[in-house]
């Protein structure tokens, strides 16, 4: 019953390797000069302050998406995971990922069967941190707010 441990063990570096990946070559950061829909999310205990933009097409479909701000390396590296993941999306699918990363984050297990976690999973692993859950849900509250276009700012608190 201990061969499970050493494969844990490994997925668990394997994630912390992809995260501090993310974090120091952020993947589409920067200002996304077509945007159509973008918004801003605030985690005020940890200082997280990021920008998502998005080009969302006609047919519902995110043609692509960036983002731009400053934060620590887990909030970083889970906007820098969002976009990769949310490019070619419809908003409804985006959403659905909004969804299923934060109960994840929550450490509900909800999977719901169109969302496959993928490498998001690898931001589970800061559960066991939790006064950094908040810096990984950022970046997924600001896609939720921005896709219904909301002009306030979305924040943890
Ligand atoms: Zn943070």
């Amino acid at each position: 019953m201990t061969a499970a441990a050493p494969l844990q063990e490994e997925l668990r570096e394997l994630y912390r390797d992809l995260i501090l990946d993310h974090a120091r070559s952020p993947r589409h950061f920067g200002k996304l000069d077509d945007a159509s829909n973008r918004a801003e999310g605030i985690n005020p205990l940890c200082g997280d302050k990021l920008k998502v933009y998005l080009k969302i097409k006609d047919d519902g479909v995110i043609s692509d998406a960036s983002f731009e701000g400053s934060g620590c390396a887990i909030s970083v590296a889970s906007a820098s995971l969002l976009t990769e993941t949310v490019i070619g999306l419809t908003t409804d699918s985006a959403l659905s990922y909004v969804d299923a990363v934060l109960a994840a984050l929550a450490g509900q297990q909800k999977d719901p069967a169109d969302v496959q976690l993928g490498k998001l999973a690898a931001l589970q692993g800061v559960r066991e941190f939790p006064s950094r859950v908040k810096c990984a849900t950022l970046a997924w509250r600001a896609l939720n707010a921005a896709i219904h276009d909301d002009k306030q700012p979305a924040t943890t608190e």
